[in-house]
C-alpha cells in the first residue's frame, strides 16, 4: 500500500498486545484488536454477494465496533448507513487518542475514515436513533445496534452529586479539573489510562498530538532512549545528560 502511495489505507497497530501476544501466550487464536478478521480469514469472507442477497443496513453507532461492521458489510455489496449521536466517528477512541502513548489511536480513526469513504458507507452524525425510528424506517431491512458501553456507577454512598467526585468521561473527554491530590477507584486498564493523563499535564493541545507530530529526538526524551547505545538496553540513566545531545531533562516515563 505504501508503495502505491496508498499509506493512509494502513492500519496501524495499537501496541496493545490484546488479541495477538495475550492470545498467543493462552494458546488461543491470534487475532488483532483493530483488525478482527487477522488470523480468521478463511472463516470470515468479505467475498462481495450476490446482488439478490444484498441488503440495506442502518449500523447504529460509529465506535470502532460499528465502523468495522460497516466497512465489512460493505465489502460485502450490502447498503451501508452508519448512524452516530456525535459529530464525528470514533466513539471512545476519542478518549483513548488523548491518553499519553496512545497516539496510535488517532491512527485507527484515520483508517476507518478512509476506509468507509473508499467502500460508499453514508454518514448520518449528529444523530440518534431510537426504537421508534428503525420501526418507521421501512428503507432500512437490518439494524445493528453497535452503541458501546455505559461506564460503571460504582454506587459508593455520597458520590452522587459530590462536587468531588468525576467519571474517566469527566477527565479524559471533558478535562474536568481534579485539583493535584486523586484518588483513582479501579486498576483496570481505564484507571492506569487516567493516572498518566493526569500525570502528564499539558495543554490540551498537546494532548492531542499525533504520533507524527512527535519528533524523534521528543521521542527518546519521553522514553529515556540512549540514542548512542552506549547503555545496556538503550535506556539512559536518569542523571546521564552526556548520551542525549538533545536535552537535559529527565525522561518523563
Ligand atoms: S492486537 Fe492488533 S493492534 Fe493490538 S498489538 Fe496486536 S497487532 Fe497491534
Amino acid at each position: 500500500k505504501a508503495q502505491e502511495g496508498r499509506a493512509n489505507e494502513i492500519n496501524t497497530c495499537i501496541a496493545c498486545n490484546q488479541a495477538c501476544l495475550d492470545h498467543a501466550f493462552l494458546g488461543k487464536t491470534a487475532s488483532c484488536l483493530v483488525n478482527p478478521r487477522a488470523c480468521h480469514e478463511t472463516q470470515v469472507s468479505l467475498d462481495p454477494l450476490p446482488e439478490s442477497e444484498r441488503l440495506s443496513l442502518g449500523v447504529i453507532g460509529a465506535g470502532p465496533a460499528g465502523c468495522a461492521f460497516a466497512i465489512a458489510a460493505a465489502q460485502k455489496g450490502h447498503s451501508v448507513t452508519l448512524y452516530d449521536s456525535q459529530s464525528s466517528i470514533g466513539g471512545q477512541f476519542h478518549m483513548a487518542k488523548r491518553v499519553p502513548g496512545k497516539e496510535e489511536f488517532h491512527e485507527t480513526l484515520r483508517y476507518f475514515e478512509v476506509q468507509l469513504a473508499k467502500h460508499g458507507v453514508r454518514l448520518e452524525m449528529n444523530t440518534s436513533i431510537s426504537v421508534d425510528d428503525m420501526a418507521q424506517d421501512a428503507s432500512t431491512q437490518k439494524w445493528i445496534v453497535a452503541t458501546g458501553v455505559d461506564p460503571r456507577d460504582a454506587k459508593i454512598p455520597g458520590s452522587e452529586g459530590n462536587p468531588n467526585v468525576f467519571s474517566y468521561i469527566d477527565v479524559l473527554k471533558h478535562n474536568a479539573k481534579v485539583g493535584d491530590k486523586v484518588a483513582i477507584i479501579g486498576a483496570g486498564g481505564i484507571g492506569f489510562d487516567v493516572a498518566e493523563f493526569l500525570l502528564h499535564p499539558g495543554d490540551d493541545g498537546a494532548k492531542d498530538k499525533r504520533a507524527n507530530d512527535v519528533s524523534i529526538e521528543e521521542w527518546w526524551d519521553e522514553w529515556g532512549v540512549d540514542p548512542t547505545n552506549k547503555v545496556a538496553g538503550g535506556l539512559r540513566k536518569d542523571d546521564d545528560d552526556t548520551s542525549k545531545g538533545h536535552s537535559s531533562s529527565k525522561p518523563t516515563r
